[in-house]
C-alpha cells in the first residue's frame, strides 16, 4: 500500500486501525501472517467513511467473522482487513417470531436467545461456531437444518459504502454458499423462528450437541469440514478410504475422530495445512476419481 494511503487511513482513523496485526488469532486454526491494515469499525457510519476512502485508494478488501472456516496464509493480507466487533454483535426481538441478529453475533448466541424467547428453528446454530455473517456466507447448517432455512432478510454494505436490503428471495442458496454479490458485506439479519416449549428447544439443543461431541474433535485448532462432501458421498468417508488418514506435514494432521477435520497440532503452518489439502485432494482423486471442492476458505497472500 501506498505510504502516504497509510498515512491517511491512520490518520482518519486513529483509534481503529491496526497495523501488521497477526491474523493468527483470528482463525480457528490458530495459523496466519499480518493484516497489512487490520479495521474494527466502530459503527456503521465509519465503517461506510473506511469503504469509500478505500474505495478511492483502490484498495484490496478482505472481510472476516468468527474465522472458523478460514485458513489464512503465511505470508498475511495486503490492503485491508476488516472486521466487525462488539458494536455489530446483538440480538433483537422484532416481533413474536422474527429475531434481528447483528453480523458478529456468535451463532450460539442467537441459539441462547431464541431458546430464551421460546423460539424454535434456532437450535442448530448451537453447534455451530461461526458468526452469523459467517453462517449466511457459507449457508450453514448441520442435522438437516441450514441457515436459509429461517432467513428472512439481511442487511448490507457493499465495498463502496452503499446499504441495501437483500430479502431470502432475491438470493440464491446452495450448500454451503449463496448469491450474495462478493462485494456486500452483512451487517445484521432477520431470522424467524416459531413458538415452542422451552424445554423441548433445550433438549433439541442439547441432543445436537451431544451428537457433535461424538462424531467430531473438541478443543483442537480447526476449522471444522475441509471439503464439502460431493452429491451422494461422505468428504471423510472418501478421505478414509483412499488411505490418507495417517498423513502429515509437520503438526498439520488429519483427526482420527474425523477425518474431514483438519488440525493444527501446535506448531503448523498454514502451508503445512496447504500440503496437506493438496496432497488429500491428489490421492482422492487418483484412488476415487472424485475432485474434492474445499469448504474452508484459504485466503492471503501465496507462497509460490
Ligand atoms: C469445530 C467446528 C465445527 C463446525 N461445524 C460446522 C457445521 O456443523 N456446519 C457448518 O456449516 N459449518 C461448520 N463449521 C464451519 C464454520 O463454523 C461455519 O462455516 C461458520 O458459519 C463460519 O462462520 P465464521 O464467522 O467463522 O466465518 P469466517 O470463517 O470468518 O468466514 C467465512 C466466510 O464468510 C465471510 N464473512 C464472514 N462474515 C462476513 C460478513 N459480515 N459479511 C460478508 N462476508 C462475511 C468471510 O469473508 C469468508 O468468506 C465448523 C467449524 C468448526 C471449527
Amino acid at each position: 500500500m501506498k505510504s502516504n494511503n497509510l498515512k491517511e487511513l491512520k490518520t482518519k482513523f486513529p483509534n481503529d486501525i491496526l497495523l501488521n496485526e497477526k491474523l493468527s488469532k483470528y482463525s480457528w486454526f490458530n495459523l496466519g501472517g499480518p493484516a497489512e491494515v487490520f479495521f474494527k469499525p466502530k459503527n456503521e457510519s465509519e465503517l461506510k467513511k473506511f469503504l469509500k476512502i478505500c474505495k478511492n485508494f483502490n484498495l484490496k478488501l478482505t472481510i472476516i467473522g468468527a474465522g472458523s472456516n478460514t485458513l489464512i496464509r503465511d505470508k498475511g493480507i495486503k490492503g485491508a482487513t476488516i472486521k466487525l466487533g462488539a458494536p455489530f454483535s446483538f440480538c433483537n426481538l422484532v416481533n413474536n417470531e422474527i429475531i434481528e441478529a447483528g453480523a458478529a453475533t456468535l451463532d450460539r448466541k442467537v441459539s441462547s436467545f431464541a431458546l430464551e424467547k421460546s423460539l424454535t428453528g434456532f437450535e442448530f446454530l448451537s453447534c455451530i461456531p461461526g458468526s452469523i455473517g459467517g453462517a449466511i456466507i457459507m449457508n450453514s447448517g448441520c442435522y438437516n437444518e441450514e441457515i436459509s432455512k429461517i432467513l428472512i432478510s439481511i442487511k448490507t454494505i457493499n465495498h463502496s459504502g452503499l446499504e441495501k436490503i437483500y430479502y431470502k428471495e432475491d438470493l440464491d442458496f446452495f450448500y454451503r454458499g449463496t448469491s450474495l454479490p462478493k462485494d456486500e458485506i452483512i451487517i445484521s439479519a432477520k431470522l424467524k423462528g416459531s413458538k415452542f416449549s422451552k424445554e423441548k428447544i433445550s433438549e433439541k439443543q442439547k441432543n445436537y450437541l451431544n451428537k457433535k461431541k461424538l462424531a467430531q474433535p473438541t478443543g483442537v485448532k480447526t476449522c471444522g469440514s475441509t471439503f464439502k462432501n460431493p452429491e451422494n458421498n461422505k468428504a471423510w468417508k472418501l478421505i478414509k478410504e483412499s488411505g490418507c488418514q495417517n498423513l502429515n506435514f509437520g503438526d498439520a494432521k488429519i483427526s482420527d475422530k474425523h477425518c474431514n477435520f483438519f488440525i493444527n497440532e501446535g506448531h503448523a503452518s498454514s502451508s503445512d495445512i496447504e500440503k496437506l489439502i493438496k496432497t488429500v485432494q491428489s490421492k482422492v482423486l487418483k484412488e476415487q476419481g472424485i475432485k474434492l471442492d474445499l469448504e474452508i476458505k484459504v485466503i492471503g497472500d501465496s507462497i509460490d
